[in-house]
């Protein structure tokens, strides 16, 4: 069984919950803080070492409290930190986030995320079997040297371009699986996507991304599920039907999933359906961390 090596970002997310958002200038008394353990980085690593892989997250922390937070619940989750940097010329990576009037505001500073560098990426242990997983939170040039070394120890090489922005030709052709969601996709192929958009056409524009006649693409569509583009095939899982309480986190937890099977050597459409299934899971549970599935879980629910 080949391992998860997931280079991204870890964050404390801060959530403030009041009855209204604060006006500029204003200060508004709040109900609740809670602190909660993120940063997709961090998130897909948890979800693919409950989902059984050997996980390894490569990051940087600030020496400071969360820092020692967020080290010591990655400890819990049985992920490997051995590549973690502490370093004390930034804070550990925060999300500001308040919540209000069921909407909410979000300031995020990368801090430490944004240090992580190609040296912190250059010594990671990739042999053929391994899965290199990173996203668009830490700097773009630490994520083409890491997929760089992953294409010369022959593991695979795993995007997902979130948050949202442009990005050269150069990191997408070392990339041999893109997973993105619809706005990710549009944004990237300069074309507008919305909610309803028939599979046929999204397969389209997935087809104008393609970098390659090997790269697969896979479009998450929320509750409408998944549809790839796998060379020259095409595979449509159907979204599952469930009573979702919170998605946040599910394109975090699709990713790990994926990125578990496929370190499994599961084929393309088993361990499309099995991250499906694991999403489906996820958003049926509050937070992100928090809400990844375990194996067993997903099994209950595939069988
Ligand atoms: P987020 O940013 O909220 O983490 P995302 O936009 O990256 O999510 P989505 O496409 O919303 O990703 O969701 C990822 C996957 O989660 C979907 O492909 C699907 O498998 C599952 N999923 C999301 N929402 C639902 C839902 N309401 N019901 C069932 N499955 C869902």
């Amino acid at each position: 069984m080949g391992r998860v090596f997931v280079a991204g970002s870890i964050n404390m997310d801060v959530v403030a919950t009041a009855d209204r958002h604060p006006r500029v200038g204003e200060t508004v008394a709040g109900k609740q803080v809670l602190y909660f353990p993120g940063g997709k980085g961090a998130n897909q690593a948890v979800a693919a070492s409950r989902l059984g892989a050997r996980t390894t997250l490569i990051g940087r922390l600030g020496k400071d409290s969360f820092g020692t937070e967020l080290k010591a619940f990655l400890e819990g989750q049985g992920i490997d930190l051995g590549y973690i940097k502490e370093t004390a010329e930034a804070h550990t990576g925060t999300a500001i986030i308040t919540v209000a009037e069921a909407d909410n505001t979000i300031v995020v500073i990368p801090g430490s995320n944004g240090l992580v560098s190609a040296e912190d990426v250059g010594i990671v242990p990739l042999v053929k079997g391994d899965v290199a997983v990173s996203q668009f939170e830490i700097p773009l040039a630490t994520i083409a040297a890491f997929f760089r070394r992953a294409r010369a120890a022959q593991a695979r090489t795993l995007l997902n371009p979130a948050p949202a922005q442009k990005f050269g030709r150069d990191l997408l052709e070392l990339v041999d699986i893109l997973v993105l969601n619809e706005t990710e996709l549009g944004l990237l192929a300069g074309t507008e996507l919305s909610d309803g958009d028939e599979v046929t056409r999204i397969i389209d524009v997935a087809r104008r991304l393609q970098a390659s006649p090997d790269q697969t693409i896979c479009v998450t569509l929320g509750k409408r599920g998944v549809v790839a583009l796998a060379g020259r095939e095409e595979i449509v899982v159907p979204g599952r039907v469930v009573k979702a309480v919170d998605t946040t986190g599910a394109g975090d937890c699709f990713v790990g999933a994926l990125a578990a099977q496929l370190a499994d050597s599961a084929a393309l459409r088993e361990a499309l359906d099995f991250a499906n299934a694991a999403a489906s899971i996820s958003v049926q549970r509050m937070g992100a961390g928090p809400s990844m599935p375990t194996a067993e879980e997903v099994s209950a629910v595939l069988n």
